[in-house]
């Protein structure tokens, strides 16, 4: 058995899950006339306190309709260093939309400092790209943004007449996370976090375990500027209820189950902790990072190469990165730590 730690999306769909989506009533899309893409645009949308939603192949390009939705030829955005938005996707805001990103610095935490936001919006001058929108990313790197910087960061924004969008791959993650802090629910703390924002990108395909997918959220107008942008981009699908059905059962079945990978992602980090030359990060959620010091750094090809050849994979070179989900188990997680520490005699 293969332990995959590249992603949480790699995840295969469950037999129930298949089962939902060979029951999926169907329609074409494009005609606005699937009942499983229209049903799970409701749902998605009522959950995190939105008017609409639009169901979209990925998350790449949910994050590019919702850019190009907020900002003209000529604006920018203010974004993360390190964020999705930015930094993995092309720069498909600035390739498609003649809008430039302004990327800053993050703090230890993953946020972004206010002052640095505050100082990074241009006046209004001729010289000066119209600064249009503040795009944050929770979780951003397996962080949990706190609760209390999200308000205050989105409230500097609205204070400066910036839409906020949220790209939240793995929101309902974070909202796992914060309901552990909180004592609160997960669905409470995912549409807390989601009415910081104007409009906010979640996915489907990650921890959740569908196959295909994300949806954008906001309202009815911005989604109906995203629904046209989403066309030029040629992500109108046609009997996509398919996909959407995947999605529904998911966010039916799979969301308080985050915390099983959050709780697997712990176990990795303790298993791995005290091995000389491993710096391990304390992972919030699903994702452990570990950085590879001193002599270890001249292994760390050997070391994947080592765990690929046991079936074990993960991504990195000096900082490894494993992220835990619904394929991998207790089983596979101490099969990995296993070899890891016989590797390095630990
Ligand atoms: C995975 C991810 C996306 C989008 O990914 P796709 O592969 O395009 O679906 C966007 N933002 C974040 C933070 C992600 O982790």
């Amino acid at each position: 058995m293969m332990v995959d730690l590249r992603s949480d999306t790699v995840t295969r769909p469950t037999a129930a899950m298949r089962a939902a989506m060979l029951g999926a009533p169907l329609g074409d899309d494009v005609f606005g006339a699937d009942p499983s893409v229209n049903a799970l645009q409701e749902k998605i949308a009522g959950m995190l306190g939105f008017e609409a939603a639009l169901f979209v192949p990925t998350g790449t390009q949910s994050n590019l309709c919702a850019i190009l939705a907020h900002c003209q030829r000529g604006d920018e955005y203010i974004v993360g260093q390190m964020a999705h938005c930015y930094r993995w996707e092309g720069g498909g805001a600035a390739v498609f939309g003649s809008v430039q990103p302004q990327p800053l610095n993050h703090q230890p935490d993953g946020t972004l400092a206010l002052a640095d936001i505050e100082a990074a919006i241009k006046p209004d001058d001729a010289h000066f790209a119209r600064t249009r929108l503040l795009a944050l990313e929770n979780t951003l790197g397996g962080k949990l943004l706190p609760f209390d910087y999200v308000k205050q960061a989105t409230a500097l924004a609205k204070s400066k007449d910036l839409s906020r969008h949220l790209d939240g791959a793995r929101l309902f993650n974070a909202a796992v996370a914060q309901a552990a802090q909180t004592g609160s629910n997960p669905l409470d703390e995912a549409r807390r976090i989601a009415q910081c924002f104007d409009s906010v990108s979640v996915c489907f395909s990650k921890g959740l375990g569908a196959p295909v997918g994300s949806a954008l959220c906001g309202s009815r107008e911005f989604v109906a500027r995203a629904h046209r942008i989403r066309k030029m981009a040629g992500g109108g699908m046609r009997q996509a209820g398919l996909l959407a059905a995947a999605a529904s059962y998911a966010l039916d079945h799979h969301v308080n189950r985050l915390a099983q990978d959050h709780a697997l992602a712990r176990h990795l980090a303790d298993g791995l902790a005290g091995i000389e030359g491993l710096q391990v990060e304390a992972p919030q959620t699903n994702i452990v990072f570990v950085d590879l010091t001193g002599e270890a750094r001249a292994q760390s090809a050997a070391l994947l190469k080592h765990l690929a050849g046991q079936g074990i994979e993960a991504t990195g070179l000096y900082r490894l990165r494993f992220v835990t989900h619904l394929d991998v188990d207790t089983g596979g997680v101490d099969r990995a730590v296993a070899a890891i520490r016989k590797f390095f005699k630990a």
